[in-house]
């Protein structure tokens, strides 16, 4: 997997700090790139493309639960 920067034809342009993954912008990090593109693999290099899931709390429902199963023997003062 290597960059043949093919990617700059699909970069995503700047909407803003916080609109990249909002925009349905998905990021390579082989090419470092914010990418227009929708599919799952770099159209570029082939790597398989970061998103962002729409719903914020559901890595920290995850980590929640985990959390807590982590906790049950060490801590009570929870
Ligand atoms: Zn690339
Ligand atoms: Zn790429």
């Amino acid at each position: 997997m290597t960059c043949k920067e093919l990617c700059e034809q699909h970069k995503a342009k700047k909407n803003g700090p916080s609109s990249r993954y909002g925009n349905g912008q998905k990021r390579c990090q082989i090419c470092d790139i914010f990418l227009n593109w929708t599919g799952i693999f770099c159209p570029c290099c082939g790597n398989k493309l970061r998103t962002r899931p729409r719903k914020q709390d559901y890595k920290i429902k995850l980590d929640l639960k985990k959390s807590r199963n982590f906790g049950k023997f060490e801590n009570h003062t929870d």
